[in-house]
């Protein structure tokens, strides 16, 4: 779980309550004068923030916190293969918008548009790539598919690997690469 709902996106800090809406009950009141939730109060909308920064008073839903962790992403970097069949390596610099691709001594490289950039981030999205875990080791099987994924970032980079077992959004993720290079993937 990469996408932290509870920490500011203006500020960063973790000093953060829910916000709790309705008519309070004494036990909720009696928690927000210890400053542990923030009452929203009665009038609810279908946009109303979720979480309250006690430190910059910012206030933001769950929707806000994912679009801020895939805009903090800074480049991605992807490989799957095996011994025999050698690994494909896709890199791409989300700032120079860089796209790299090997396979064996195959090189290639082109700069992506920013509309294509854009398009494959809210497709990460979608396949929810910031929550997949870090590991899927499927044991018992020698060789082979292998691949690993590196999100960078300014903070901790974020590692996700797998050993011939694979997210339930793999495939999409391969068809995206395949799509944004132009080259083979998976
Ligand atoms: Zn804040």
């Amino acid at each position: 779980m990469a996408i932290n709902y509870k920490k500011c996106p203006q500020c960063g800090s973790l000093n953060v309550v829910k916000i709790l809406y309705g008519m309070p009950t004494h036990e909720s009141f009696l928690l927000s004068e210890e400053g542990k939730i923030k009452l929203g109060g009665c009038c609810i909308t279908d946009s109303d923030p979720e979480y309250f920064c006690k430190y910059c008073e910012y206030e933001w839903d769950k929707q806000e916190a994912i679009n801020h962790a895939y805009n903090e992403i800074k480049g991605i970097k992807a490989s799957v293969g095996g011994y025999f069949d050698g690994y494909y390596e896709v890199e791409i610099d989300f700032e120079s918008r860089l796209l790299t691709w090997r396979h064996f001594s195959d090189y290639y490289e082109k700069t992506i548009r920013q509309s294509s950039l854009d398009r494959f981030v809210e497709a990460l999205k979608i396949i929810d790539i910031l929550n997949w875990k870090s590991k899927y080791i499927e044991s018992g099987i020698c060789d082979g598919t292998q691949w690993s994924i590196e999100i960078m970032r300014n903070r901790r980079n974020i590692k996700e690997y797998g050993d011939n077992k694979f997210p339930d959004e793999w495939a999409e993720f391969c068809r995206l690469i395949r799509r944004v290079s132009d080259r083979n993937f998976g």
